[in-house]
């Protein structure tokens, strides 16, 4: 089968960490035809916008893009490419496995987490005003369509993928209507989904019994800016942003990119983890069906970090960005010809 698939290598470390997965995507065999678009902040200086409509005509016809991070600027300066894209191709769900991996020092063993995150709406509509000087207004949108629809693909991801539970993370003790619309919907379809159990938390508390033992929870269900923060703290559980896949995904197409950012302290140096992207990757290769290749994709990374080499200097290793992608590759290409 043969794929075209839009890659946006993004800035900073972007180009790097692409390559690196273009190269290992390569080994599987598999006929990937990739169609790139320039976006993010190097586009905005050359053609006046961070997102240009053929990035986006170029994802609504191939339904699937592998995306290298995009700079956004702090306070003023050009829309996020990411807050763009979600909302402007609907994608909807941000799905982000958290799993510790053998070899890599972290506090904790044993974790196994999924996090789901409502992607289009809440504090990130970007519907903010000035009130008067010196009081802006930032509005929380939650609708009871958006919430029905992250809560339903929460659990239809579970029953799929054997998930045994999904806590659903809120303050609506605090805030009761909007948190409380959420959890509304939650529970609504959690009693459609006998199979798979359900429970609630405090986002606050959340923080702290993640921190204690992440092994408690399997699947957390979240509205967008809790989503946003939880899943970086989860992130953290398992090594750090060197290790976070992602996908945005929704009814008509989907989105795989690392969690971390462009890393302008790195950038252009041959030094980023390329397995961020790599796992994304892996995803990218279950959602188009080739579950093999992404078997062999996992478990190529997997070996690596059990051996501890060849892994790149955020790790503790010393190798560069290709040096990982090429071993990566050559495992690759080994358990195909098994
Ligand atoms: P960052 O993730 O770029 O960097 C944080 C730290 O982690 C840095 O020390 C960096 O060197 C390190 N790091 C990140 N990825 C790494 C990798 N693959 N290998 C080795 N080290 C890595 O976060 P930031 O500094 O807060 O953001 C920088 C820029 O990235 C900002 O413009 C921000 O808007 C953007 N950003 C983009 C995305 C995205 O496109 N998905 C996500 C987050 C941040």
């Amino acid at each position: 089968m043969a794929y075209t698939i839009t890659l946006i290598p993004g800035d900073g470390i972007g180009p790097e960490v692409t390559a690196a997965s273009v190269r290992v995507l390569s080994a599987t065999g598999i006929d990937f035809h990739w169609e790139m678009q320039a976006a993010g902040a190097a586009t905005m200086a050359s053609e006046g916008t961070a997102l240009p409509e053929r990035v986006l005509a170029s994802i609504r016809r191939n339904r699937v893009a592998l995306k290298g991070p995009t700079a956004t600027p702090v306070g003023g300066g050009h829309r996020s490419v990411n807050v763009a894209l979600r909302k402007e191709l609907d994608l909807y769900a941000n799905l982000r496995p958290v799993r510790s991996h053998a070899g890599i020092k972290s506090r904790y063993e044993g974790v196994d987490l999924v996090v789901i995150r409502e992607n289009t709406e809440d504090l990130y509509s970007g519907i903010e005003h000035v009130v008067v000087p010196g009081v802006v207004e930032s509005l929380k949108i939650i609708t009871r369509k958006a919430s029905t629809r992250i809560a339903r693909f929460a659990f239809e991801y579970a029953s799929r993928n054997g998930r045994r539970k999904i806590t659903a993370v809120h303050k609506a003790n605090i805030m009761k209507l909007s948190d409380g619309l959420f959890l509304d919907c939650c529970r609504e379809i959690a009693t459609q989904y006998p199979g798979v159990s359900y429970d609630e938390i405090i986002v606050d508390n959340a923080c702290m019994q993640l921190v204690l033992d992440p092994t408690q929870f399997d699947t957390l269900l979240l509205e967008n800016l809790y989503g946003d923060i939880v899943s970086d703290l989860c992130a953290g559980l398992v090594g750090g942003l060197g290790l976070a896949p992602s996908g945005n995904i929704g009814e008509t197409g989907a989105l795989f990119e690392a969690v971390h950012g462009t890393a302008p302290d790195i950038a252009g140096k041959n030094r980023a983890n390329p397995l961020a992207l790599l796992l994304s990757s892996a995803m990218m290769l279950d959602h188009l069906g080739e579950t093999q290749a992404a078997a062999w994709l996992r478990s190529a990374i997997h070996d690596t970090t059990r051996e501890g080499r060849p892994l790149t200097p955020d790790l503790g290793g010393s190798a560069s960005t290709s040096e990982v992608a090429d071993a990566i590759a050559a495992r690759v290409e080994a358990q195909r010809g098994r």
